[in-house]
């Protein structure tokens, strides 16, 4: 009976596609406080999703923008379907053209409690939770309070808002003052690739090599070949840091580049013996020039992009002991 609770997940979700976990039925209820976790999902629009256990499934709300510690601030929050527990370790990106396309960090976690304890299912059945909050950002006694329907079948909407109790903060902006994962650190997302991006003008994948050359000086591990790949509406060009065309020497690395899902990427990259495109480096991202970014938000989207590598192609190890980027240069 319990399993049902997920049906609506599944049926949403290809599991031979996407990393999020399947369904692996409700689960009896365990010794100890219940989880919850919030994730921060940068689909179609940036939100966050509050999960709480409940009845062994994840109970979840959509918060479009995510939940405040100031007492008079009610926020949006729309129920969404059961989510498996194992979800609560999700983190990464949902493939694009899959439902909820972009990435998703767990932004907090912790346990929870209604107030009093115990009453879980009899509050959500009457519309107002009283919880208890105990995560590494979100703290204290919070309410969601049931206010009706919206958006469409099975979309309940509620509020939450914070209980005015010692830790309320009108002062507190937690979402722009704790941006990160609470499992990564990381703090970068990116949202799904729009068709329009793909399908839009773009320049030759040469011109984008030129716009960020020459390439930013950094360790080449021995036996491997530093290489840039440009990818551009579907074109690839693929040349050595020297400026030598690869495209014809590496056909298949070059294929697995022209799978990537986005518009425009350079990536700075190792070319194994083997004929593996390690990628280093992200310098250049849907019309932007990545290098006035720091090397740690460069590196969080070449993961992102690389979610999951294209035949041919890897994430690499993360650049050491090079010199700090000089940013694009300047006119
Ligand atoms: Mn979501």
């Amino acid at each position: 009976m319990a399993s049902r609770k997920l049906d609506v997940y599944e049926r949403k979700r290809h599991f031979d596609v996407t990393p999020e976990p399947p369904p692996d039925g409700a689960r009896p209820r365990r010794r100890g406080a219940p989880t919850f976790m919030v994730h921060k999902h940068h689909a179609r629009r940036l939100h966050y999703d509050l999960r709480l256990e409940m009845d062994g499934v994840l109970a979840s709300w959509a918060v479009p923008k995510g939940p405040s510690y100031d007492p008079a601030v009610r926020r949006l929050a729309v129920e969404t379907e059961d989510h498996p527990l194992s979800y609560g370790a999700f983190e990464g990106r949902i493939p694009d053209g899959e439902y909820g396309a972009g990435d998703s960090l767990i932004w907090d976690r912790g346990t929870w409690e209604t107030v009093p304890p115990g009453q879980a299912a009899a509050m959500k059945a009457k519309g107002h939770l009283e919880l208890e909050l105990r995560g590494e950002k979100l703290r204290g006694r919070w309410h969601l309070v049931r206010t009706g329907s919206a958006g469409g079948p099975g979309k309940t909407s509620w509020i939450l808002f914070k209980a005015k109790d010692e830790n309320a903060d009108p002062g507190y902006d937690v979402t722009t003052a704790r941006p990160e994962s609470v499992e990564s650190g990381r703090r970068v997302t990116r949202g799904p690739v729009a068709a329009r991006t793909l399908r839009g003008a773009h320049p030759a994948p040469m011109e984008l090599l030129i716009r960020v050359w020459p390439p930013p000086p950094r360790p080449i591990p021995r036996g491997k070949l530093r290489a840039l790949a440009a990818v551009s509406g579907g074109r690839v060009s693929l040349q050595s840091a020297e400026g030598m065309d690869l495209g014809h020497s590496h056909p298949k690395v070059a294929a697995g580049l022209g799978r990537l899902v986005a518009g425009e990427a350079v990536l700075d990259a190792d070319l194994t013996p083997g004929d593996l495109l390690l990628a280093r480096d992200l310098l250049w991202l849907e019309g932007e020039d990545l290098r006035a970014r720091p090397m740690r938000e460069r590196r969080e989207l070449l993961e992102s992009l690389l979610a999951p590598p294209p035949p041919r192609v890897d994430v690499g190890p993360v650049i050491r002991g090079a010199p700090a980027s000089r940013g694009p240069a300047r006119a």
